[in-house]
């Protein structure tokens, strides 16, 4: 029910992790059942992800037992569960090899994209709709060899509501999102950027916003950001400045 994207310098903190945790911290009043974090740890580094179901307190102590790396790149959410039990399995990030993804909304064509994938030979280990997504992303990953063409190759698949956040383990510098009928912010820092269900997730570090446009795919990098519609095009989003009484 809320997601939050981050992408930065290289840094010794874990400025990132810091980040997308305050950021769904201050998602948290719209509500959820389940929270999880993914974050890619630099140059040949990886991927790597913590999810739990319940209470950010539930994500905080697993973060405490079992620290995670320092990371360039990281992605959170907080799960309003629709499709399968509120449960660690169905928590997201969804996994699909070097792919870590997020979703808010509802995929309403899973049934057929999951049964093309399994007749494929796709496992899924999860019960909800998202992972599809998941699997849909990393195989496009590897017919495209980019992230953002691979997402708008699977956001032109998927029928209902999404917002999509996606990382790759090999790409330490680049959070790609997409939206259709579900909000998608992106916050705009200095080196750093930022990207949000709600400006919400990142008001503590830049009031300086793009709010998406419907159907549209976007890449984030610590300098750059690029937004193109579902077929690659590029495309604009709207700025805004955030006023100092959404902040409350
Ligand atoms: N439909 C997805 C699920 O049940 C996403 C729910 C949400 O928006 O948080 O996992």
């Amino acid at each position: 029910c809320g997601i939050v994207g981050y992408v930065g310098p290289r840094q010794t903190s874990n400025r990132p992790l810091e980040v997308v945790m305050e950021g769904l911290r201050r998602l948290e009043y719209r509500g959820y059942d389940s929270a999880g974090v993914a974050l890619v740890t630099g140059e040949g580094g990886g991927l790597v992800t913590a999810k739990k179901a319940g209470k950010l307190v539930n994500l905080i102590e697993e973060l405490e037992a079992h620290p995670l790396p320092a990371a360039t790149v990281a992605i959170g959410h907080t799960r309003w569960a629709t499709h399968g039990a509120p449960n660690d399995v169905n928590a997201h990030p969804h996994v699909a090899g070097p792919i870590a993804l997020i979703h808010n909304g509802i995929v309403e064509n899973f049934a057929s994209l999951k049964a093309e994938l399994v007749a494929a030979g796709v496992e899924f280990v999860s019960e909800t709709d998202t992972e599809v997504a998941a699997h849909l992303l990393a195989r496009a990953y590897v017919e495209h060899g980019n992230l953002a063409v691979a997402m708008c190759a699977v956001a032109r698949r998927l029928k209902g509501t999404f917002t999509l956040l996606a990382v790759h383990a090999d790409a330490p510098h680049v959070v790609v999102g997409a939206r259709h009928d579900s909000p998608l912010v992106v916050g705009i820092g200095e080196g750093e950027n930022f990207l949000g269900s709600d400006v919400a997730a990142f008001i503590a570090h830049t009031r300086e916003a793009l709010e998406l446009g419907q159907d549209q795919v976007v890449t984030i990098t610590p300098e750059a950001v690029t937004v193109t519609d579902f077929d690659g095009v590029p495309a604009e989003a709207r700025r805004f400045t955030v006023d100092w009484d959404a902040a409350a």
